[in-house]
């Protein structure tokens, strides 16, 4: 008997899953880092991803600038870097078992059709055959609440069907949605813990949604705040976020740590990455880290 619940919860494993639209910033970083130490603390492993699903906006260069970008930081991941391009099989499959539930269908409406609308309006709810004219695939939302518990803000609760209403799960260009497949690889590599900013609070309901029509384990969400710019909007590689500079690799995981509520010691300043990792990794401590989903730092590094 004893030991026989510890030995069924499966082992903490951790993920970074960045999309290669351009280089690391100060924001990317946090979460990189949270991740990391979250996952390192646990005794855990810690994977990389690379979000390259949406091939349009990729820049070229940037998925091995954001590794370089890790590994300058310190931050080694554990296995190979699974690239979501060569994964459309599984997205496929995943599809293919929505779709035996009667949970799709096709939708032609158009981005100025549904332009202004607060949610989807149901229009090609009832249409499962694939029309001739190009089309992207919706899933059913059902009416009531999805709700999940956050590591860092707490309960969460929304109701799909009023809050976000009937999504795509394969876009018009024939790409994967993004829910649909970080939904997927997240079952699929084992990750437990996934610990991101919280921009993406609210996909996660959505993504919750899935994982359970999908009938796969739920997974630990843990959202940081996310780093205002000058402007106060959150810092992003589309909004030209100042990129991480090598030689500043220190002093960058050093103001990182600092956001994240962890007071690394000022005898810390200036060390090796590796020895602040070292002690991030000894002290990190989650009650530590600020639980506003924007920071009002103002990110001035670069
Ligand atoms: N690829 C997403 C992004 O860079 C993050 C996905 C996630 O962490 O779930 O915004
Ligand atoms: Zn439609």
């Amino acid at each position: 008997m004893a030991g026989s619940a510890a030995a069924s919860s499966p082992p903490y494993c951790g993920r970074f899953a960045p999309s290669p639209t351009g280089p690391m910033h100060f924001g990317s970083l946090l979460a990189a880092l949270a991740s990391y130490l979250d996952a390192r603390s646990h005794g855990g492993r810690w994977l990389v991803r690379m979000e390259d699903l949406d091939r349009p906006r990729e820049r070229p260069g940037a998925a091995d600038d954001i590794l370089t970008a890790l590994e300058q930081h310190g931050l080694h991941w554990d296995g190979p870097v699974i690239r979501q391009s060569t994964r459309d099989a599984a997205y496929a499959a995943a599809l293919a078992r929505l779709a035996e539930q009667d949970l799709l269908f096709y939708c032609t409406c158009t981005r100025s059709q549904l332009r202004g609308l607060p949610v989807y309006p149901g229009t090609c709810r009832q249409r499962r055959k694939a029309p001739a004219t190009s089309h992207a695939i919706r899933i059913r939302v059902p009416d009531q609440h999805v709700s999940f518990e956050d590591r860092l803000q707490g309960p969460q609760s929304e109701q799909l069907a009023r809050d976000c209403g009937d999504f795509i799960v394969r876009r018009r260009d024939g790409l994967f949605a993004y829910q649909l497949a970080v939904v997927v690889d997240d079952a699929w590599q084992q990750v437990t813990h996934v610990v991101r900013g919280a921009d993406l609070m609210d996909s996660t309901a959505r993504q919750r949604f899935l994982a359970d029509s999908l009938r796969l384990a739920p997974v630990s969400f843990a959202h940081i705040p996310v780093i205002a710019g000058p402007d106060g909007r959150k810092l992003s590689k589309r909004w030209q976020a100042q990129p991480l500079q090598p030689g500043t690799a220190s002093a960058s995981l050093f103001s990182a740590l600092s956001a994240l509520g962890q007071a690394p010691p000022a005898d810390a300043w200036g060390a090796p990455v590796n020895e602040l990792l070292d002690w991030a990794h000894h002290h990190w401590r989650w009650s530590a880290v600020p639980r506003e989903r924007q920071s009002s730092l103002i990110c001035g590094l670069g």
